[in-house]
């Protein structure tokens, strides 16, 4: 990792729980109506996200559980 800045926002993944910043990670976005998952390239979509890093074991958990993050999605503020 370069130099860490003060100002990096932090995020943690939702399956390791390690924290990185945020270009480090992939965030997903659900959609309500849809009720399917997104990726959020941009990072700026509106809604609740969930970050994921990109460790392949996590993205497989992560993508393997979506029930699960459908209530951690409805529950976290
Ligand atoms: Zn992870």
């Amino acid at each position: 990792m370069s130099k860490a800045s003060k100002d990096v926002p932090v995020r943690t993944c939702v399956v390791c729980r390690k924290q990185f910043v945020k270009n480090e990670l992939q965030r997903f976005v659900w959609e309500y109506e849809t009720e399917k998952m997104t990726l959020d390239k941009t990072q700026a979509m509106p809604g609740r996200g969930a970050y994921c890093c990109f460790n392949e074991a996590c993205r497989q958990r992560f993508l393997n559980q979506k029930q699960r993050w459908k209530r951690a999605f409805r529950l976290l503020k």
